[in-house]
C-alpha cells in the first residue's frame, strides 16, 4: 500500500519570468501553476540587472535590463493586488554578486520595496560558471580550489549586509563537479550567515540538473541547521511548469536535516512557519 505524502511546503520564493531572457511564460501562468500546486505564497525573483558589466555588455539573456526593472516591480505589485485573497505574492530579486561594485549594488538594494533579496554568485571574474556554454572552463581549475574561491566570493556578498538569503549555496556542483575534501571556506560562509542574519535557500533546481541533488547538499543543510540558520525554499522556476517542483523531496530533505520550520519574507523581515501543522498550508 502506498502512503500519500502530504506536502506542507507552501512558499516558493525563487521564480523567474520572461523579463529575464533565460525564462519563459507569463506571470499569470506562474501564478496558475502555483495555485494548482496548492502553494499559498510565492515570490518572484528575477535576475538583477548586470550592474557589474559595462553597459554595452549587459545582456537580456541572463538578466532584467536596468530600464525594465521598474516595470518588473510594477508588474509584480499589480499581480499581488489582483490575486489578493487567493495567493500571497512577494516581490524579490535574485541579485548577482560580483565584488567591487558596492555603489551600484546599494542603489539596486534601496531603490524598490523588495520583500527579499537572494544573493547569488554566478560569476567568478568574467566566467559565468553555471552556464552550460562555458562548461569547458572547469578543466582550467582544481575543483577544490574552485569551490574555495567561490565560497570566498559568496562570503563577501553576505558581508555586504544587503541580502536576506543565499541562493543555491553549492552551485559549482551543478554539472556534477564536487570537492574531494572539506572546504574550510564553507564554514566561513555559514559563520557569516549567522553574523549577518542571512538564511540559506533550499533550491530544488539541482534535482533537475546533472548534479541530481538539491542545492545545498543534505550535509551542508545539516550544518546550516547546526549553525542555527533559517531556511527558505525555491524551485528556481524558469518555466511555469517548474513552479513548486520537487517540493515533496525538499520537505523530506528538510526533515532529514532536522529543520522543523521554514521562513517567509515580508519587507525584508523573516517570519518562521512551522512545517508541522502549518496554518498557511491547510
Ligand atoms: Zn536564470
Ligand atoms: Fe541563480
Ligand atoms: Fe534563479
Amino acid at each position: 500500500m502506498s502512503v500519500e505524502v502530504v506536502v506542507l511546503l507552501c512558499c516558493d520564493y525563487h521564480m523567474h519570468t520572461f523579463r529575464c531572457g533565460d525564462a519563459s511564460g507569463t506571470y499569470e501562468e506562474y501564478v496558475a501553476k502555483a495555485l494548482e500546486q496548492g502553494l499559498k505564497e510565492i515570490g518572484f525573483s528575477g535576475h538583477s540587472p548586470q550592474y557589474f558589466l559595462p553597459k554595452d555588455m549587459r545582456r537580456r539573456e541572463s538578466a532584467i535590463p536596468e530600464e525594465e526593472l521598474e516595470l518588473y516591480v510594477r508588474e509584480v505589485e499589480t499581480l499581488r493586488e489582483k490575486y489578493e485573497g487567493s495567493i500571497v505574492i512577494r516581490l524579490g530579486l535574485e541579485v548577482d554578486f560580483v565584488p567591487g561594485h558596492d555603489k551600484e549594488l546599494e542603489k539596486l538594494v534601496f531603490s524598490y520595496p523588495w520583500d527579499y533579496l537572494l544573493l547569488s554568485v554566478h560569476y567568478l571574474n568574467d566566467w559565468p560558471f553555471d552556464h552550460p556554454k562555458y562548461i569547458a572552463r572547469y578543466s582550467e581549475w582544481d575543483i577544490n580550489e574552485l569551490f574555495a574561491t567561490y565560497y570566498q566570493v559568496l562570503r563577501r556578498g553576505i558581508e555586504t549586509g544587503f541580502f536576506d538569503a543565499v541562493a543555491h549555496l553549492d552551485l559549482p556542483k551543478k554539472f556534477g563537479f564536487r570537492p574531494t575534501r572539506e572546504i574550510p571556506e564553507l564554514e566561513e560562509v555559514l559563520t557569516s550567515c549567522v553574523k549577518y542574519g542571512v538564511a540559506v535557500e533550499l533550491n530544488t533546481a539541482g534535482w533537475r540538473r546533472p548534479a541530481q541533488e538539491a542545492y545545498p547538499s543534505l550535509s551542508i543543510l545539516q550544518r546550516a541547521r547546526d549553525f542555527g540558520l533559517s531556511v527558505c525554499v525555491g524551485s528556481d522556476a524558469h518555466r511555469p511548469e517548474e513552479v513548486g517542483r520537487y517540493f515533496k523531496e525538499a520537505e523530506e530533505f528538510l526533515r532529514k536535516a532536522g529543520f522543523t520550520s521554514v521562513i517567509r519574507f515580508v519587507q525584508r523581515k523573516k517570519i518562521p512557519v512551522l512545517l508541522e501543522g502549518n496554518p498557511l498550508c491547510e
